[in-house]
């Protein structure tokens, strides 16, 4: 139970065109990721052109990186296997060893898979100090072995993808096993305006929305502050609905009315 998620391609239910904005990392992802799972057989002669084995996508939390680590999955037809780096540090007191050569190989089994290792930096960070726990030390030593294991057997199918929201807390031995790092950034209002667009594709909303105001509203605001946003204004004309039913008994036939810009403005206070 240290696997916090197994979902095969077809289940994992995101996909790119899911996903607002962030195109330049989806076309990364697509040279770095997809093409080599999808077409082993292009990258298995000469030196050049190797899969790669490890990414890490880094930047601020709720950026989409997990999101993006499924939405890769799919796209890549690859099983995706979950871990939490600080549920494995917490649990695996003692056993590290056994419970590394079981998670590789049980992984192995799954290729093409997608290791997703999300806050790979309390899994693999810095070196405690005097303060880490001696089984903490031993499961990174394992985890890294293993790990190197996997690299040597060139046609696998097996990627390992980091997400950090601290990237400077990785130690220097994880970073260089980490070959490719990817910045995940806030959206600027533009790539903001794109995200809404996906979160209010099926709601009911005035003709007059402006789409540009929102997104120019939410300076600073995530893709995940963007999602809860849209959340709570998407709530009040229900609430509405309700207080009026509330008030004359009786009346069943009010209708939602549209979401407008407003909204989100009083959402937002
Ligand atoms: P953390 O670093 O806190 O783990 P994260 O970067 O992994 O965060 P996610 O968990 O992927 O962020 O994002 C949280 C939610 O925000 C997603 O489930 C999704 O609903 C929404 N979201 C974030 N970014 C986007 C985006 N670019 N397009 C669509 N939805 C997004």
């Amino acid at each position: 139970n240290f696997i916090s998620a197994v979902v095969p391609p077809g289940e994992i239910g995101v996909k790119f065109d899911d996903i607002g904005a962030l195109e330049n990392v989806k076309k990364a992802l697509n040279e770095l990721v997809i093409l080599p799972m999808r077409r082993p057989e292009l990258f298995s002669h000469g030196n050049l052109l190797r899969p790669c084995k490890g990414i890490l996508l880094f930047g601020p939390p709720g950026t989409g990186k997990t999101l993006l680590a499924k939405a890769l999955a799919t796209e890549a037809g690859a099983n995706f296997l979950s871990i939490t780096g600080s549920t494995l540090t917490s649990k695996w007191f003692g056993d590290a060893e056994k419970l590394t050569k079981a998670l590789f190989s049980f992984a192995s089994k799954l290729a093409p898979v997608i290791i997703f290792v999300d806050e790979v930096d309390s899994l693999l960070g810095a070196r405690g100090g005097a303060f880490e726990h001696e089984a903490t030390r031993r499961m990174r030593n394992e985890f890294m072995a293993a790990w190197d294991g996997l690299r040597s057997k060139e046609n696998q199918r097996i990627l390992i993808l980091g997400a950090t929201n601290r990237p400077f807390d990785l130690d220097d031995a994880v970073i260089r096993r980490l070959p490719r790092r990817i910045y995940v950034d806030l959206p600027d209002a533009e790539n903001r305006m794109k995200i809404l667009r996906i979160f209010l594709a099926q709601e009911n909303l005035d003709p007059d929305f402006q789409f540009d105001k929102l997104a120019n509203l939410t300076d600073g605001y995530s893709g995940s502050d963007l999602k809860n946003l849209c959340i709570a204004a998407a709530y009040r004309p229900v609430q509405e609905l309700l207080e009026k039913e509330k008030e004359n008994t009786g009346d069943t036939t009010s209708v939602l009315r549209p979401l407008n810009l407003d909204d989100f403005v009083q959402s937002k206070a």
